[in-house]
């Protein structure tokens, strides 16, 4: 596998090149990788492996595509718009053509993008409801400890930065059973009743050894799940 060396790579983002290799060999459609630090390496490893490259606004992360959370929408809009100070870009790379219109659909927030990087439904799904329900939490949170008068106060207690319950998907769980995968596997994957990652995280997982990449990603995972750090890039 001499032609999926990046020997020009500095990164140690193991998870990234792991994914790039896995578009090239057809186990995902496209590897999207939001990490500005990498972008100019995510460009030139999915070049060497013949890859197409797009650069592209972040999908939006303000969309909630299967279910909407039952708070305010005003109390969506300033949630989502704390710590933005600018327009994030992304970096796709892909191999055929036919994936273009979910790219683009997906960073025009009427797709989860999940689902163009070949992410199993039950995942996609269940990591979005996980989401509508850490903001109902956050929300619940303000009525019930600050009893606000109104939703513009509900709104101003949240920009003061108040504690908040943290969020219940299970990430942890997810790096210790599927350590190849570049998503959070959702409980049914956990739990065996579906196959989808685990089929998925073999794949990966045969390619790493192959690659020589599994050492190092298991490494990262084990110094993360130790809580000393070595969180992953946000790339998948
Ligand atoms: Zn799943």
């Amino acid at each position: 596998m001499d032609d999926l060396r990046f020997s020009s790579l500095t990164t140690e983002d193991s998870v990234s090149r792991l994914a790039l290799i896995g578009v090239i060999l057809g186990i995902k459609p496209a590897f999207m990788g939001d990490e500005e630090e990498y972008f100019e390496e995510y460009q030139e490893a999915g070049r060497r492996l013949g890859l197409r490259i797009l650069l592209t606004r972040r999908p939006p992360t303000d969309r909630y595509l299967f279910r909407t959370p039952r708070v305010p929408a005003s109390f969506i809009e300033a949630f989502h718009g704390m710590g933005v100070s600018r327009e994030r870009r992304t970096v796709w790379a892909y191999r055929e053509g036919k994936v273009l219109e979910g790219i683009s659909r997906s960073v025009a927030g009427r797709l989860n993008e999940g689902f163009v990087l070949g992410y199993p439904e039950c995942c996609v799904r269940r990591y979005d409801e996980d989401r509508v329900v850490f903001l109902e939490n956050i929300y619940n949170h303000i009525i019930n400890r600050y009893h606000p008068d109104g939703d513009r106060a509900a709104v101003r207690i949240l920009l003061t930065d108040p504690p908040v319950p943290p969020p219940n998907n299970p990430v942890r769980e997810s790096f210790r059973s599927f350590p190849f995968i570049s998503y959070i596997a959702c409980h049914a994957c956990l739990d065996g009743s579906s196959e989808k990652s685990g089929r998925l995280s073999s794949a990966f997982a045969q390619v790493a050894a192959q690659t020589g990449l599994d050492q190092t990603i298991r490494a990262s995972i084990m110094k993360f799940l130790s809580g000393q750090g070595g969180t992953r890039a946000g790339t998948t």
